[in-house]
């Protein structure tokens, strides 16, 4: 049994009396929860369908967390974390902990337990969840607390301590993750009924002496350090707010006499501002920072110094990634801090969690062994970290060290890697500009006369429902169960159903379905050179949902046209116009991992050169409408304002270098997943598609009021006005009345109607009768126009 493993060691690395540290140490933000092969997961959605009860779902969640505190235990780690395990997300725990419970889930008081956590996380019969949103700039969401001036605060999970317990028992010391009071507050929205003037950092004097409870018990459980996640230092602040760091960690000056206490930052460099604040926090006694994604900060220690008083932890290992450490460049970077703050005050840490990365490597069977000495994923790390700290320590593993040192130059040189031609043609691109020579309402009209298209055309965008059937088919074929000939038929029959079915429905611009596809990246990412793909390399997205990023490790290029045969095939079905259906070179950059030795946008022109040729392999099929999905643009944005500006531009520049050689009467569509993108329309205008169609479920009005505000938007748009996201069927009155207020601030001859998403998560039985109301709808208005 694990426990007994570590039951007879003392609590080992014992801290000494007043939290002393001896020799150059190393510490892990936080750690994958999920598992190496997502157990968590499975016990979670077998608890919650019933198939097992919350005994058997505590036991796999404890022996989670007993191999995690074993690994970092076993590999020397100095600052083991604990309350990093969470049953779906750590600001949930929060919450719970702070007793900040929305009314309607009917908690009356006590410890919060799984029926009033999970109906918070995923609502039930009667109640619906709470909102959840991106952790920053990460593919992780969170549920969203939901305060008001009246909430009545109190410690209502003990979680963090019964944590530190459980591994303090099992003989690993450990240092409790608490969420910092202030990044709290900052990711908290008002609740409903609430003002939206409401700053939920007003109720910071409410929530500290909760806060107080926990640092007491944790004290008196013999926790000798505690650590703050305070994120939220890395965006831009203002001065009221950076203030409230202060009150805050002065209020809880007491409680935290006789801790050490460390906060933590990350996912950015904090600004000069934030980080005199962080150092002249009294009652800290470690600050940590990301020096990957955080470019800045080791020139922010080095000119505003550092306080002799404190511990500097820095971030040198990659939460973000899947890439092996450098070691010899992060020494160097240990190094030029040592020189600052000294030996006895540098401890070696992640960047950030590393809740963010892929958990075990030995779990990749199907990598080659080159492209595997290339990774880390999170257990890896754990050793990255570890080695760092003991070379700084005079222990170099030599070893280690210079298997590391090979694979990076392997790396650097691989041929696998390296194509001239694809740099040199992506190196070509900077600079230029890349446009269509025709401003679209011309090109419009060039289109219309081919097109012929009625006013409020309609289409879909892009999936239809996957079934059972379809997706073994596909599992088949990959498995080499199935003939290419019986996977290429099956496919044809689909796709023949799907166009036969808009064509009863009577829409006008048709779509294959996308059948073949298993995911709208992985589906490009197979087909393209220079991707991987793992069997595990799974990130937990939000609960128990998990992705699975392919790896973009070398110069992306496309051996060979990749939907041209679906599409002309589906064209050769129907008299109307089939869209070819690609997606975008920012979608399939942000939803991949992506390589580490070259900038971001220099992958992404190599894609998008890439998407460029299948474009107009498209084009010269025959196919007039082409859809190039940007589904994920706005999520590369980064989190401080004055880097957007960098980033859009060469987005949105990597997206009309797809489609600007195309010919005036080749339709260009796009695809967005939000609506809130008031603050970028300006870019989305500037990506000069010819129609976009956008996601709108929830509300018209954030959408509307950009119209409104005056923004002139001269191409089509197709805001959704089905929601797909839902199982219910909207009336054709409701989608009449939804695009009826479309036309009071936009023009009827750019109104698109077409659902908010793809159609591949729902039923028939749903689609069909939405669809039909859909397309009811738009015949409707158009007889009244
Ligand atoms: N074309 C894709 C589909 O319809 C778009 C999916 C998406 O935007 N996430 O499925
Ligand atoms: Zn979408």
């Amino acid at each position: 049994h694990p426990s007994l493993l570590y039951s007879s060691r003392k609590p080992s690395c014992g801290f000494g009396h007043i939290n002393h540290i001896r020799a150059m140490a190393s510490h892990i933000i936080g750690y994958p929860r999920i598992g190496p092969k997502r157990e968590l997961k499975f016990a979670l959605e077998s608890f919650w369908d019933g198939k097992i009860n919350a005994e058997e779902l505590k036991r796999v969640a404890k022996e989670l967390r007993i191999s995690i505190w074993k690994q970092m235990a076993d590999a020397g780690t100095k600052f083991i974390p604990s309350n990093t395990f969470s049953y779906y997300d750590q600001i949930l725990d929060t919450t719970a902990m702070l007793g900040a419970v929305p009314p309607i889930y009917g908690w009356t008081g006590g410890e919060i337990g799984f029926d009033i956590y999970f109906s918070m996380a995923r609502g039930n019969a009667s109640v619906p969840a709470m909102e959840m949103t991106k952790w920053f700039d990460t593919n992780y969401h969170y549920i969203v607390p939901e305060l008001g001036p009246d909430l009545k605060f109190s410690y209502a999970s003990h979680k963090a301590v019964s944590e530190y317990k459980e591994a303090k028992e099992l003989g690993f010391e450990t240092v409790p993750v608490l969420v910092g009071p202030v990044s709290y507050l900052l990711l908290s929205k008002p609740a409903k009924g609430v003002q939206r003037s409401f700053s939920p950092l007003s109720l910071l004097e409410k929530i500290i002496p909760v806060y107080k409870e926990v640092l007491a018990e944790l004290k008196a459980a013999g926790a000798s350090w505690v650590q703050f996640d305070e994120p939220t230092l890395v965006l831009d602040l203002d001065s009221h707010q950076l203030k409230a760091f202060t009150d805050a960690y002065g209020q809880l000056e007491e409680s935290l006499s006789g801790l050490s206490v460390i906060v933590e930052t990350y996912f950015a460099d904090v600004s000069p501002g934030a980080y005199k604040t962080l150092i002249a926090l009294k009652t800290v006694s470690a600050v940590g920072f990301d020096l990957v994604r955080g470019d800045k900060t080791l020139e922010l220690i080095q000119s505003f110094g550092f306080p002799s008083n404190k511990y500097l932890f820095a971030g040198v290992v990659d939460g973000r990634n899947i890439w092996a450490n450098d070691l010899a460049a992060s020494l160097k970077t240990l190094k030029a801090l040592e020189s600052i703050v000294g030996k006895e005050k540098l401890v070696v840490s992640t960047s950030c969690s590393l809740l963010h990365t892929a958990v075990d490597l030995v779990n990749e069977t199907k990598l080659d062994s080159e492209i595997k000495s290339w990774l880390a994923f999170a257990a890896q790390k754990i050793l990255e970290v570890n080695a760092l700290s003991k070379a700084l320590n005079g222990q170099k593993d030599e070893a280690f060290f210079s298997a590391n040192a090979a694979a990076q130059a392997s790396r650097k040189s691989s041929p696998r890697v390296n194509d001239e031609a694809v740099q040199k043609a992506a190196y070509a691109l900077r600079g230029s500009d890349h446009r269509r020579a025709t401003p679209v309402t011309s090109r419009l009209d060039s289109q219309q006369k081919k097109l012929n298209l009625p006013i409020l055309p309609t289409t879909t965008t892009g999936s239809f429902p996957q079934t059972m059937d379809l997706r073994r088919i596909r599992r088949e074929y990959k498995a080499n169960k199935i003939s290419k000939e019986e996977y290429v038929n099956a496919i044809k029959e689909e796709i023949n159903k799907v166009v036969k079915l808009q064509e009863e429905l009577d829409f006008d611009v048709l779509v294959h379905g996308e059948p073949e596809r298993n995911d709208m990246v992985e589906y490009f990412g197979e087909q393209l050179k220079g991707f991987a793909f793992t069997v595990n390399g799974w990130v937990q997205s939000y609960g128990s949902r998990c992705v699975k990023p392919p790896i973009i490790y070398g110069d992306v290029s496309r051996p060979k046209p990749m939907t041209v045969f679906w599409s002309s095939t589906a064209q050769s079905m129907t008299a109307r116009p089939m869209k070819g259906m690609l997606t975008g070179p920012v979608t399939i950059l942000n939803w991949s991992f992506v390589r580490n030795d070259q900038p971001r946008f220099e992958t992404c022109y190599q894609i998008a050169l890439a998407m460029k040729k299948e474009v107009e392999d498209l084009e010269a099929a025959g196919i007039q409408v082409i859809q190039i999905d940007e589904a994920a643009l706005r999520e590369g944005l980064p989190l401080r304002k004055s880097e957007q500006a960098f980033y859009l531009d060469w987005a949105v520049h990597s997206f009309r270098i797809t489609n600007c050689g195309v010919k005036d009467t080749t339709q260009v569509h796009t695809h967005m997943c939000y609506s809130n993108f008031n603050d970028i329309i300006h870019s989305i205008i500037d990506m000069d598609a010819d129609v976009i169609t956008i996601e709108n479920s929830r509300s018209d009005e954030k959408l509307l009021s950009v119209f409104r505000e005056g923004v002139k938007y001269g191409a089509g748009i197709g805001p959704g006005v089905y929601d797909i996201h839902s199982p219910r069927i909207p009336t054709t009155e409701e989608i009449a009345d939804r695009i009826k207020k479309m036309l009071a601030v936009l023009e009827m001859n750019v109104l698109w109607v077409n659902p908010d998403c793809g159609l591949k998560t729902r039923k028939y039985s749903e689609v069909k009768p939405a669809l039909t109301n859909m397309v009811a709808a738009a015949k409707l208005l158009r007889t009244e126009l």
